[in-house]
């Protein structure tokens, strides 16, 4: 098998090349990473994802004015390849340009359409509040009420875990509007701006000492009723709207990541002194064989989406890559040996470097939908199994 690109799609790549080297600042590669979103957006975020829009490079997808050039899913997957590679990061929030401006295209109305351009660009800042405290896997579950007050709604409950919480302008909001219909059918989804009155956020410390995420609170906040997006309790329809334009190949990430932490553990082992040890080199071997099985799965599955048909082999690969990233940050703890674990002081071995990534990993199992929810999913839909 022979697999190359074609003269147009190489020069859709080496544009992007010349617009990387020339644009792309230092603090958007994913090795410089050391910030925490705490209750502020860096100047340099909010300014690189901005400059990838104007260009036609934040979703090559999309036409120009929303920040793309009607690139083809094989451009596509050539740019989210090459942002791998290069290890930069489009945005510090991905609400807004993976999950709203998308739905918002779908399912807003014409004045809420106008919306999307500025929460691709990250002139308007995202959060997404789906999880609460007795909703996450079953999200259907979720509590927070919305209450018909005339020509507004008031909304009180709970969500947790919301990403970008702290710094975001406005939030996309589950929320229950009709509490006697069967559960899918009495949600829907609001915007609501993060500075009505009545909104507490909470930022929520995760293991590795960042907090971005945070519990919001909701206490008789009032939202307007044109805030509504999409049909009032039809807000199930919408959970599964985002990211349509570059979901044949969301899995780049995660197989890009992990050639990523295989090299960095191959350099690791011959740092330690102990890439000549049996054990050691066999582990690194089979964790570069399955990163190239990954890889090839992941291009098969491809082929069968550029083409317009499903591929089954998609909803393997955020399981598949996401316990991956787990093995191999374990085996950076174990190469790195006692101190491997230590996060502070003069005896953390590269400022804790695979203790935190082990830490992000597995956080990866959880968000977007936890790892036996997505075995779940596998069984049912694609090895027709019936429901347990
Ligand atoms: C880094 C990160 C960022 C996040 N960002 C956001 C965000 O921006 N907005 C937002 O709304 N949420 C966010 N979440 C929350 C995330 O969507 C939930 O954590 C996830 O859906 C799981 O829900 P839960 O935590 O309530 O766990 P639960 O659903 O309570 O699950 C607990 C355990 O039970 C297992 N389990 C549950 N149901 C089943 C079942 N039917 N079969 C087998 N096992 C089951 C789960 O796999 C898990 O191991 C984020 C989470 C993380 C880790």
């Amino acid at each position: 098998m022979k697999l190359s690109w074609s003269e147009e799609d190489e020069a859709f790549r080496a544009e992007l090349r010349q617009f990387l080297d020339a644009h792309a600042p230092p603090e958007a590669r994913r090795r410089n990473r050391d910030y925490d979103l705490g209750d502020a957006l860096p100047e340099w975020g909010r300014h690189w994802q901005a400059t990838l829009f104007d260009n036609g490079w934040m979703i090559p997808a999309y036409p120009p004015e929303l920040g793309g050039r009607n690139a083809t899913p094989v451009q596509t997957l050539l740019y989210l390849e090459e942002l791998n590679r290069q290890q930069i990061i489009r945005s510090l929030h991905f609400g807004g340009y993976a999950i709203v401006g998308p739905s918002l295209l779908e399912f807003g109305s014409e004045q809420q359409r106008e919306l999307a351009a500025p929460s691709i660009r990250g002139d308007i800042v995202w959060c997404v509040g789906m999880s609460e405290p007795n909703a996450g896997s079953d999200l259907a579950g979720l509590q927070t009420r919305a209450v018909d007050d005339g020509d507004t709604f008031v909304v009180s409950g709970q969500k947790v875990w919301t990403s970008y919480a702290m710094i975001a302008d406005r939030c996309f909001c589950y929320v229950r509007t009709d509490r006697d219909a069967p559960k899918h059918k009495g949600i829907s989804v609001l915007m609501i701006d993060m500075d009505t009155p009545g909104i507490d956020v909470r930022p929520l410390r995760h293991i590795s000492g960042k907090a971005d995420f945070a519990e919001v609170f909701f206490d008789e906040v009032v939202v307007p009723k044109e805030n509504l997006i999409g049909d009032l309790n039809g807000g199930w329809r919408i959970t599964m709207g985002s990211l349509a334009h570059e979901r044949g190949a969301l899995w780049v990430e995660g197989v890009a990541a992990s050639q990523q932490l295989v090299e960095e553990l191959i350099e690791l082992a011959r740092d330690r002194g102990v890439a000549a040890d049996a054990g050691v080199r066999r582990r690194l071997a089979a964790a570069y064989e399955r990163t190239q099985s990954l890889r090839a799965l992941g291009y098969k599955g491809f082929a069968g989406f550029a083409q317009g048909s499903s591929a089954p082999e998609h909803s393997y690969m955020k399981l598949a890559t996401s316990e991956f990233r787990k093995e191999l940050t374990q085996l950076g703890l174990d190469l790195e040996g006692p101190f491997g674990v230590v996060t502070g002081g003069e005896w953390g071995a590269d400022p804790a470097r695979w203790v935190n990534r082990h830490f992000i990993a597995l956080a990866g199992t959880i968000g977007g939908g936890t790892s036996e929810i997505q075995r779940n999913v596998i069984a049912s839909r694609v090895l027709g199994l019936p429901k347990g």
